[in-house]
């Protein structure tokens, strides 16, 4: 069911307390923005990312802010990482942790903005392999920690071109109409146990990838990370209990 930012009860107060959230793409855009204000509401913060000395400085970052410990690191490029790394993530969270409450999906590529008649087919593989097989892939590999979480919670980011493909998309918009399908069905594989999975477009927000798609935009009336991380609270706090498969646009 599509649902739009006015779905969902407004002006909530989110206590993150404890909870042990891991954030894909921690490093740049709404990933970052969204690990600066988890940690910030008391949820323990596993960034991922791909680049050691980002993820460093982002865990030192925000250890001073909130005058707590460094959160954790989990450093896996997904064009690369192969599947005895992802393993290792779930046996490290395991053994640190116990369980895993949240996991949102943030990591993503744009790929090239052309015709399907000119798209290269090696660009096309990894737009497909980072944005859809390996959300799938790390989804599978924590589902055993995920479900040892008493209100599991798990979160995919979709796109304005997750269901109305527009021209010169190509790759980018192919994954998103997979992430929604990957959302959807594990959303109702596990309708009958406690987890949730939604999905949310975040719509148009000044990060590095809106700048890469349209490198010419006036900048000023873009929403920043910041102003869309609302939704991403909802679904990963407590409030959201029983929301399963919402795939709700942040700004509509
Ligand atoms: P950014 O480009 O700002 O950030 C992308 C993040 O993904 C970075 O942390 C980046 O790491 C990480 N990443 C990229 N490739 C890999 C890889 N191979 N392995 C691991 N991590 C990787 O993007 P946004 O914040 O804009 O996008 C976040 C999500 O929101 C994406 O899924 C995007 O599709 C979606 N979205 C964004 C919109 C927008 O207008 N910005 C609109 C609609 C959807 P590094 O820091 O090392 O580059």
């Amino acid at each position: 069911m599509k649902e739009s930012i006015h779905t969902i009860p407004a002006n909530i107060s989110f206590n993150l307390n404890d909870k042990i959230i891991l954030i894909t793409g921690a490093t740049d855009g709404i990933g970052k923005a969204l690990a600066k204000k988890t940690a910030k509401l008391g949820a323990k913060i596993i960034l991922h990312g791909r680049n050691k000395k980002k993820l460093e400085l982002l865990s030192d970052d925000i250890a001073a802010d909130n005058d707590c410990q460094r959160p954790s690191i989990a450093l896996l490029d997904f064009e690369i990482a192969d599947l005895n790394s992802y393993i290792k993530l779930s046996d490290d969270i395991h053994n640190n942790f116990n369980k895993l409450d949240g996991l949102v999906h943030c990591a993503g590529i744009l790929g090239d903005k052309t015709t399907i008649e000119q798209y290269k087919p090696e660009v096309w593989q990894k737009v497909l392999h980072v944005n859809l097989t390996a959300p799938f892939v790390l989804t599978q590999a924590l589902f055993g920690v995920l479900k040892l979480s008493d209100s599991p919670s798990v979160i995919f980011t979709s796109s304005n071109v997750s269901k109305i493909a527009k021209p010169f998309w190509g790759a980018y918009s192919v994954s998103k109409f997979g992430i929604e399908a990957l959302g959807q069905m594990l959303a109702h594989e596990n309708d009958h146990i406690k987890m949730r999975v939604n999905i949310i477009n975040p719509g148009a927000v000044n990060t590095k990838m809106r700048l890469q798609a349209y490198p010419a935009e006036d900048k000023d009336h873009l929403k920043n990370p910041e102003d869309v991380l609302y939704p991403y609270l909802y679904f990963l706090s407590d409030e959201s209990i029983g929301s399963n498969y919402m795939s709700l646009d942040a700004q509509y």
